[in-house]
């Protein structure tokens, strides 16, 4: 203040910040408010959506069990088709219907031991796991966080079977999990030596059904990352990528140190 010409009229210019900190936060409110309405229009349209995907999924078996033996084989090769894509449907709408339901609330966040997460998510990824080699290293100076623990679980979940998911075919998956100390927030990453992701689409893969075409083989939907992506949100923190095309790719994101948001 004291180094300001004397023309200036500080009392102008406070009046002018706080309008200013007024119309933002007003801009703010009105940005939640829509983004409540985005959410509740993708549950209302996922939610409504299953009840004739279970009723066509229901048929087909119905058709395939009733005409097993008097059905043509490539009309029942077909029908398994058609059921297998709908399950995929239906998979894809209780994913979008968890991505509208994910809330974090301090009362529902406790300290949990990040080796404790990682192993709960390796046990939901037996499957995955038992069928493929990889290598993995866990950073020995895992901390504890304070987190909704099912949802953390999912994230590690999610960045460690991509990891697998876009590995190279003639390489051994090596997989790392990091963790960098720092004052404000807890830094922790995912590195693999797999497929790699352009530049370009960096962002893209953050974002509803943001599938590339970097590895045509690996299932899945593209709701991964956007789930992932705003667990760590909601816990008050980022994620993002670091990768280079064929070379491999690093997830890293933050957690604030004490609260959950
Ligand atoms: P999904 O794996 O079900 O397709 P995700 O949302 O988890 O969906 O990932 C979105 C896309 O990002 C994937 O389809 C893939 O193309 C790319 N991707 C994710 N993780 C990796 C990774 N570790 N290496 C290379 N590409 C990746």
């Amino acid at each position: 203040m004291e180094n300001l010409p004397s023309n200036v009229d500080v009392q102008a210019l406070i009046q002018e910040n706080i309008a200013l900190k007024r119309k933002l936060k007003s801009k703010e409110l009105l940005l939640d408010q829509k983004n409540a309405e985005i959410q509740q229009y993708l549950y209302t349209v996922s939610h409504e959506l299953k009840t004739p995907i279970s009723s066509m999924r229901g048929y087909s078996i119905l058709l395939q069990d009733f005409h097993l033996n008097d059905m043509n084989p490539e009309i029942l090769a077909y029908l398994q088709k058609i059921a297998n894509n709908l399950d995929q449907m239906d998979q894809m709408i209780d994913n979008l219907l968890d991505y509208t339901r994910i809330e974090v609330t301090q009362e529902e966040c406790e300290e949990v031991d990040c080796e404790e997460l990682i192993h709960d998510a390796l046990d939901e990824l037996n499957y995955l796991l038992q069928q493929n080699q990889y290598e993995l290293t866990i950073a020995p100076n895992l901390p504890t966080i304070f987190c909704k623990r099912s949802l953390m679980v999912r994230v590690f979940t999610n960045l460690l079977s991509n990891a697998i998911k876009y590995s190279k075919n003639n390489e051994l998956p090596r997989i790392e999990v990091g963790y960098i100390p720092d004052e404000i927030f807890h830094k922790f990453y995912v590195k693999d030596n797999g497929v790699g992701i352009a530049p370009a689409d960096k962002e893209k893969i953050f974002q509803i059904f943001g599938r590339l075409n970097n590895k045509k083989e690996a299932k899945g939907n593209g709701l991964g990352l956007i789930i992932s992506k705003r667990i760590i949100e909601k816990h008050g923190g980022e994620i993002w990528v670091e990768s280079v095309r064929g070379k491999g790719s690093t997830f890293f994101f933050t957690l604030p140190r004490r609260s959950c948001n």
